[in-house]
């Protein structure tokens, strides 16, 4: 079915010109056609939505998020959402993998790289949200991270030291399905870890991303400290995820130029994952500015986007009190804490995260041939980037999958309130 779109302002590409009155046209899932020959192209059965007054912008991608975990805060038995997690039944991890990418779609993401999560649970989901079995954004998946015994969420269940079982684990998630490796280079929130140290030696790091490049799948590094982003950096790693700049000694800012230069030579990604504590709505951040509480704590983040760092937006939905309906919140806060433009922003979570996800051919941007995944919303997000808090409509493969905030799942429409996590 085609449907033709006549937007006040189309958003094609974030770096772009926006184009003012132009229609598009979405035809069996792509972009079939922008300006007049979409006009030309329209038939007795084109679907017409007109809104002048809207602005149409590529569909989001979220560069980090795990869907197996709920983003509430503690639970009354004081666990967070990541300890709840351990010994839950597959069957209510999967039903909370759906509720949440769900509550995801409809606020405008339709894309997610899931970084890590249980093996049986997030890749099944992925493929029946391919095959159309599911409602959902697209989903590429690390399966599990790679750790350390008893090393960042172990529980997750991929635990692996020395060069040949790393290796094997890279292997094993290949063989499962994943999209990506995902690798614990440094400790994080998981207690018993220290994000401050590395994981893993440089040979373990070669080895991996040695072999992950073989297999053709890009691999990832969540580093806190320092010593562990130094190490991702040589052994060749596409993306870091956090890149806190964690001194090893008392974790302290140790933002290191030299590292900087070679990861925008080596053109690595980062995602400095903005979760639910640490994010806020713009107005709070303009008023306050430099007094803002947090303002010192994304010190090194504004280095790295003064540096010239590519940028990829990334909310780690899923960990305490992080839902998945807030990218916009912490799109917010890059602009409010991280300097950046609200152009570069809108960039990080279309044009440059499908970069970063190799997904470049198929989404974050609308142009003919693309895959037809857009939001529909009631400002320019290019000059302000509150226009992303409630699209009017998400379409997603063509499919208009939420309207007004309700995502629409085998004819039925769900009240988001009801999947927001708060
Ligand atoms: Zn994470």
């Amino acid at each position: 079915m085609k449907t033709l779109i006549r937007p006040g302002i189309l958003v094609w590409k974030p770096s772009a010109e926006p184009l003012a009155n132009t229609p598009i046209l979405i035809d069996d899932g792509v972009v079939a056609a922008i300006g007049d020959d979409a006009e030309h192209a329209v038939d007795g059965s084109t679907a017409t939505i007109d809104c002048p007054e809207q602005t149409l912008a590529p569909g989001l991608i979220d560069c980090h998020v795990h869907l197996v975990w709920s983003g509430r805060g503690d639970d009354l038995q004081g666990r967070n959402p990541l300890y709840a997690a351990i010994g839950m039944p597959r069957a209510a991890m999967a039903a909370q993998v759906i509720t949440n990418m769900q509550a995801a779609l409809a606020s405008g993401v339709t894309t997610v790289r899931d970084c890590g999560g249980i093996v049986e649970v997030i890749l099944p989901i992925a493929q029946a949200v391919r095959s159309g079995e599911v409602v959902g954004p697209r989903i590429l998946s690390s399966g599990a991270p790679i750790t350390t015994t008893g090393g960042h969420c172990w529980f997750l269940e991929n635990e692996a030291e020395g060069v040949d079982l790393v290796r094997q684990a890279v292997r094993r998630m290949h063989k499962a399905g994943a999209d990506f490796i995902k690798v614990m280079a440094t400790g994080g929130a998981t207690l018993g870890s220290n994000p401050r140290a590395a994981q893993f030696s440089q040979s373990e790091l070669d080895a991996i991303a040695a072999d992950a490049h073989r297999l053709a799948l890009p691999v990832s590094g969540h580093a806190h400290g320092t010593e562990g982003i130094e190490r991702v950096v040589a052994a060749g790693f596409d993306t870091i995820e956090h890149c806190s700049w964690q001194r090893l000694e008392d974790g302290v800012d140790d933002y290191r130029p030299s590292v900087v230069e070679r990861i925008i030579e080596q053109r690595i990604f980062v995602c400095k994952t903005i979760a639910g504590f640490q994010r806020w709505p713009l107005e709070e951040l303009e008023a306050a500015g430099q007094a803002h509480d947090a303002w010192q704590s994304y010190a090194t983040f504004r280095d790295m986007v003064a540096a010239g760092v590519p940028i990829v937006a990334g909310t780690d939905a899923g960990i305490t009190d992080t839902n998945f309906v807030h990218l916009n919140r912490t799109m917010e806060t890059m602009v409010g804490l991280g300097g950046m433009t609200p152009a570069s922003v809108l960039a990080s979570a279309t044009e440059t995260a499908a970069e970063a996800l190799r997904l470049e051919a198929e989404v974050g941007s609308l142009e003919v041939g693309k895959r037809a995944d857009c939001i529909l919303l009631h400002g320019n997000p290019l000059e302000d980037v509150r226009a992303l808090r409630e699209p009017e409509m998400v379409m997603c493969d063509g499919v208009i999958v939420a309207r007004g905030g309700g995502v629409r799942v085998a004819g039925a429409a769900v009240d988001p309130a009801s999947m927001a996590v708060r």
